[in-house]
């Protein structure tokens, strides 16, 4: 738990959130400024500033963390149609909040709909 990390304070129940999933080592709530129709944010309840910072010990956490994306998109309905996962890093890669999390992104209507801003 990081006091001034906004993502530690609602995994701790300090701060609110629209969550869909939790479990023993994750959480995912809805992005409060959704880039797509569907737009969630998986993290672990562990406090890792990013990608940058994940270790050995941290490989089957991050393995865990795509089964976890898979429950999810069955959960909000997008497993079947398909759909972004991202990891921003750092910076230069568009984090701004320096607590891992995977977006997972859908819910358009039809293909041609489907872009994000900043992403290819
Ligand atoms: P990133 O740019 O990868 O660091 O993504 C951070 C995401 O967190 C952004 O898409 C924000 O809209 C989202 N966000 C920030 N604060 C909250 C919050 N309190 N609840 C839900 N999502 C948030
Ligand atoms: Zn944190």
């Amino acid at each position: 738990m990081e006091e001034d990390c906004i993502f530690c304070q609602i995994i701790d129940g300090k701060r609110e959130a629209d969550m869909v999933y939790q479990d023993e080592t994750f959480v995912a709530f809805r992005d409060i400024n959704p880039k797509a129709p569907v737009h969630i944010l998986i993290i672990p309840r562990k406090h890792i500033a990013s990608i940058n910072h994940i270790t050995e010990g941290d490989k089957g956490l991050m393995g865990e963390m795509f089964l976890v994306a898979q429950k999810v998109a069955q959960k909000v309905g997008v497993r079947e149609k398909g759909y972004k996962l991202v990891f921003n890093v750092g910076r230069g890669g568009g984090q701004i909040i320096d607590h891992l999390h995977l977006h997972l992104l859908g819910g358009w209507e039809n293909s041609g709909e489907r872009d994000v801003p900043g992403l290819p």
